[in-house]
């Protein structure tokens, strides 16, 4: 069948990133008086992906349809789409829509002005390097090392007190980067916030329940009250402490989203390769062409330009390295993600795949034989 999301990626793309929209819409809609035609905008853009006749076909069954898995009523969804249910019992995103949803951020509305850019959150209308251009515009009339430490103070600094904070970037001698807010109320109980114990942002807190809102962080506990402290759920590491809100912040959630959850994976593995006797390696050298050079210390007789792909679907990330293939000579993903390696390496094969933990294992292998071949 001719027409159909299955047939045009981007089609697809797009009635995700609708189904999303209207979900957030739907979840602020007590706050958000714009929220409703939000919600009516979308629904027309999905009428459109499905087809006639086909899908929801008002605002209120595209609600309902939000609470299903998109895979019983998107025709045309990929594997990691299938499953994704966007709204949950309590008319809030659903984590999954965090860790998959960002794979499939379109331009809706393509050729006519968005109403929805004016207030919906970053990640749900841009795509991540038109988040990172805007975070990164100050580091880029800089000189390459400074922009590789700002972008790792980011990364280790998403959050905390603003007077510490700024006081720790000043000290590196880096201008001002990316704003930072007050922690939201929805990361607060009883004027206290916890940092998730992987990527430090501020975990989110419902009922009895706080948490990361990347699930791959694994780190769910349950709150006790006055004074409200934390306990591990479900196998997560151990609980953070409690920090007090008065004079907390933190960068919003498309910097979190999009620069510190892949950020994280970038700086562990610069830092394990980093420590290797005889090896040079460089965290986002050039300006990001890539993530990590790793090079000889003694001769510079080897090469390896690793750049780190953190896609919940392997097959999103092979469609967008079609469209703007990595610099980098290996694509490297996230432990967490291993399971993608052996169809990335079907669907790419003249790129290099390997997993975190394989990268680092064949760069040791290499330096110790004191950079022979690679
Ligand atoms: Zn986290």
């Amino acid at each position: 069948m001719a027409n159909t999301v299955n047939d045009a990626p981007v089609a697809l793309e797009r009635a995700v990133t609708a189904a999303i929209r209207a979900g957030h819409a739907w979840s602020v809609r007590r706050e958000r008086p714009e929220a409703w035609a939000e919600i009516a905008r979308m629904t027309g853009v999905i009428m459109r992906a499905c087809g006639p006749g086909r899908g929801p076909a008002t605002p209120a069954e595209l609600v309902a349809a939000l609470r299903r898995p998109l895979g019983t009523w998107l025709p045309g969804c990929d594997a990691a789409a299938r499953d994704l249910v966007v709204l949950d019992g309590d008319d809030q995103l659903t984590d999954a829509t965090f860790e998959i949803g960002c794979d499939y951020t379109a331009e809706v509305l393509a050729g006519q002005d968005d109403p929805g850019a004016g207030w919906l959150p970053g990640w749900r209308v841009h795509r991540a390097e038109q988040i990172e251009k805007a975070a990164f515009q100050a580091l880029l009339a800089g000189g390459d090392e400074e922009y590789s430490r700002g972008r790792r103070f980011i990364t280790e600094h998403p959050a905390g007190v603003l007077t510490e904070l700024v006081a720790a970037r000043s000290e590196l001698g880096l201008p001002p980067l990316v704003p930072y807010g007050e922690i939201p109320g929805e990361r607060q109980r009883d004027g206290s916030w916890w940092p998730c114990p992987v990527c430090r942002w501020p975990m989110r807190v419902r009922g009895a329940m706080v948490r990361c809102d990347f699930p791959r962080h694994e780190a769910v506990y349950t709150v006790s009250s006055a004074p409200p402290s934390l306990q591990p759920a479900g196998g997560a590491r151990r609980a953070p402490k409690r920090r007090p809100a008065d004079g907390a912040v933190c960068v919003d959630e498309s910097v979190w989203r999009f620069i510190v959850v892949p950020g994280v994976v970038e700086v562990r593995l610069h830092d394990r390769i980093a420590a290797l006797p005889g090896v040079r390696a460089e965290l986002y050298p050039r300006k990001d062409l890539y993530d990590i050079r790793v090079t000889s210390a003694g001769d510079g007789t080897w090469e390896f330009t690793l750049d780190v792909k953190d896609y919940a679907s392997a097959r999103a990330l092979a469609r967008k390295l079609e469209e703007r293939p990595i610099a980098a000579d290996h694509l490297v993903l996230p432990r967490y993600r291993s399971d993608q390696a052996g169809e990335l390496r079907r669907l790419l094969p003249g790129t290099g795949v390997s997993t975190e933990d394989q990268i680092y294992r064949r760069i040791r292998r290499v330096a110790s034989s004191d950079g022979r071949s690679r």
